[in-house]
């Protein structure tokens, strides 16, 4: 800091980085201390900072971790119209439009939605991508390069999806998984109850795993039929095999639609085997519920019933302005925010648990290291542009900053609109 006399010792830069005067999620009011990309003091800080921002009492997160998303897939809406809204017509329709997609245009598409989700405080982001004949490796060449290219900003994990495993169609959907397990994805994923023998699908999927050495996320049970309930023997095989701790299932719609009985053992046996628990409640309550009448399920898992028993619930944002959901943003404290009201969580604890649901939980779920709002982690972190910490949910605030590994990525700046008219004249 070139304002400080040579000899000054006591003035000279100490850190990278210093945020004054920022809240925590208690209300705490700390100043937080950045060397390269790490946190390396939180509470009074003495010393300064190359740079420092004063956030007046704003409160920071760290850096959300969106644990389920599609970014191949995203924004291809208006190519690719679902009349019907259900899940089965935006497979059929993606289908369809796969086999126009380019290296290029997937990574296009993928670059512009990754960097919404970075501009609104996501650090660490999950895609599943698809791989199939008709599309073979082009999207995960195409996530391949995105996750190399946006590295500075974004540490991307990648999920090869396909389906089936098993059968005919089976065998070429499997020689394009190993490859791209081959090519440096980092885990293997899939869709059980589509593959129409989901109990072949979870065993093969766990013996790419082994083979691969690289966690599993799968989707779960996307249904509102109860008879597509493939949760328990998930929960089933991952204990056996010793997956504790490596396995995520997305999902687990039809956890909704079983008796209480089948609902409970099973949610005893995901807490026993460590499953994480992805909930999507924008894309679920968008597809869900399709031929209800009258009162029309939400979609959503059993998402009360999971927190209670202990078992980490993570709120995903699944697909964004594809065929399987026209909306959303890239934004994950708005759809925490639409988690909240779906899954009816709404006092001071339970609001704090929807923010976790993007942060600490999917962290954990996903191996994120060094993670949080500690001495020693690394500086991912988010301000947002507001002081008070028990309204974020409902507030939904702009994002003033957000830090990635120590550096500033995204900046909103915003202005105070005034409303136009002028209270107490001419009364
Ligand atoms: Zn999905």
């Amino acid at each position: 800091m070139e304002k400080y006399a040579p000899g000054d010792v006591e003035q000279r830069p100490c850190f990278d980085l210093v945020l004054r005067d920022a809240r925590l999620l208690n209300g705490q009011s700390v100043d937080i201390a950045i060397a390269g990309d790490t946190i390396v003091a939180i509470g009074s800080i003495s010393g300064v900072g190359t740079r420092e921002l004063v956030l007046g009492g704003r409160v920071v997160l760290p850096g959300f971790v969106e644990a389920h998303t599609h970014l191949d897939k995203a924004m291809t809406v208006a190519q690719s119209r679902n009349n019907s809204g259900t899940l089965l017509e935006a497979m059929a329709v993606m289908g369809q439009v796969q086999r126009d997609f380019t290296v290029a245009s997937v990574r296009e598409r993928a670059r512009a939605m990754a960097l919404r989700f970075v501009a609104a405080g996501t650090t660490t982001l999950r895609t599943h991508v698809d791989v199939k004949p008709a599309l073979n490796l082009v999207a995960v060449e195409a996530l391949l390069e995105l996750r190399e290219e946006l590295r500075p900003l974004l540490d991307m994990q990648l999920v090869v999806l396909t389906t089936p495993l098993s059968g005919h169609a089976g065998a070429a959907n499997l020689a394009l998984v190993r490859e791209a397990l081959s090519m440096g994805v980092d885990a293997v994923g899939g869709c059980p109850i589509i593959d129409g023998d989901f109990e072949t699908q979870i065993d093969t999927v766990f013996e790419l795993a082994e083979l691969f050495g690289v966690p599993v996320d799968l989707h779960i049970d996307e249904s509102d039929n109860p008879a597509d309930f493939s949760l328990p023997y998930l929960a089933e095989r991952t204990k056996a095999l010793g997956y504790q701790g490596r396995v995520v299932a997305g999902h687990c719609c039809s956890l909704s639609a079983v008796d209480e009985d089948s609902a409970k053992r099973a949610i005893d046996a995901v807490l026993d085997a460590g499953i994480s628990v992805v909930t999507l409640p924008s894309a679920n309550m968008y597809l869900q519920g399709r031929a209800d009448c009258g009162l029309v399920r939400r979609g959503l898992t059993r998402v009360r019933a999971l927190l209670d028993a202990g078992v980490p619930v993570c709120c995903g944002t699944d697909n964004v302005q594809d065929p399987f959901n026209p909306f959303g943003r890239g934004d994950q404290l708005l759809v925490a925010n639409l988690f909240a009201h779906a899954a009816h969580l709404g006092s001071p604890r339970e609001q704090v648990a929807a923010i976790d649901a993007i942060t600490t939980v999917p962290a954990m779920s996903l191996g994120v290291q060094r993670y949080g709002l500690s001495a020693g982690a690394v500086a991912d972190l988010v301000v947002l542009d507001s002081t008070e910490p028990a309204t974020i949910i409902a507030d939904v605030p702009p994002r003033r900053y957000v830090i990635k590994r120590g550096a500033v990525v995204a900046e909103t700046r915003t202005e105070t609109i005034h409303p136009l008219v002028t209270l107490n004249q001419g009364v």
